[in-house]
């Protein structure tokens, strides 16, 4: 089965995200669990908590669906040994969030280097963030997203996934986020059949598919290995309608939350209804 959504809001509290998804007819979704822009943020109140359990079981929400996505702030490859802590203490709130609210995945951005240490030292505090948070938490796994690589951001190379979760140790705590747009732009060519095939036979055999664990459907105002990170509506960028019929139609992507962050929120319930009429079986 597929599931799709998008990243809703939860303003005014986070029992409004399965509202807002439910009106879209989503069966998956996205959320932040705080704001994305603040370092620190209030506690989740129990009224607040058992609301959004109710009205996730109310909408018939799976909690391995939903996807909830870090902060923006948070840098766990940070080169800086204060910043790098504020970092991590910023992600084990998150993480005890999702505890909290009985998710079971957390989507974060891997983090920057900002030049001043190598790739590699930074994918290395990268893992060590990880393995931090994961011996302080129960039953959530950290989700690694792809990213376009813009500036020193690190993620942007299937075999950047790989080295992170090489240097994890609980291996059942570590998954990926594929985005399509991120993906794109990187310099993996989602838009034609051949580049479709090549791409994810390259990432079963660097990274995995059982460490997918979600997907960012999202079509891309920039070119293929841009390295800038601009989203588009489905259709009206440079990945086209043929990308997201070859994902609807290919059960890699099944049972896991693929869930939409194009920039025109009015048009999510169109894209939902579009990506499941894709679905031909
Ligand atoms: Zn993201
Ligand atoms: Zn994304």
């Amino acid at each position: 089965m597929y599931y799709i959504g998008a990243h809703v809001s939860a303003a005014g509290g986070v029992e409004n995200a399965p509202i807002n998804a439910h009106k879209l007819n989503a069966n998956a979704f996205a959320l932040f669990t705080k704001n994305q822009r603040q370092w620190v943020a209030k506690p989740l109140t129990t009224e607040s908590i058992e609301k959004f359990k109710q009205y996730c079981e109310q909408y018939n929400f799976d909690k391995n669906q939903i996807l909830p996505h870090n902060s923006y702030l948070t840098n766990l490859g940070h080169p800086q040994e204060e910043p790098l802590q504020k970092s991590r203490a910023a992600f084990l709130d998150e993480m005890q969030r999702c505890e909290q609210l009985g998710l079971t995945k957390l989507n974060f951005h891997p983090g920057s280097h900002l030049k001043e240490i190598s790739e590699e030292e930074s994918l290395l505090k990268i893992a060590e963030s990880i393995n931090w948070v994961l011996e302080k938490t129960n039953g959530v796994t950290a989700v690694i997203e792809n990213t376009s690589g813009q500036g020193s951001n690190l993620g942007y190379k299937f075999e950047h996934l790989q080295f992170i979760i090489n240097h994890v140790q609980d291996k059942s705590r570590i998954g990926v986020c594929i985005d399509t747009c991120h993906a794109f732009t990187s310099g993996y060519d989602l838009a034609t059949a051949t580049g479709w095939k090549k791409t994810w036979d390259d990432f079963d055999q660097i990274v995995g598919f059982k460490y997918l664990l979600g997907m960012h459907i999202n079509d891309t105002k920039k070119e293929l290995g841009s390295r800038v990170d601009r989203h588009a509506p489905l259709g009206d960028g440079l990945l086209g309608l043929e990308t997201f019929k070859r994902l609807m139609n290919d059960s890699r992507f099944e049972n896991i939350p693929l869930v939409l962050e194009t920039p025109e929120d009015d048009k999510w319930q169109e894209e939902i209804a579009l990506l499941r009429s894709f679905i031909s079986k």
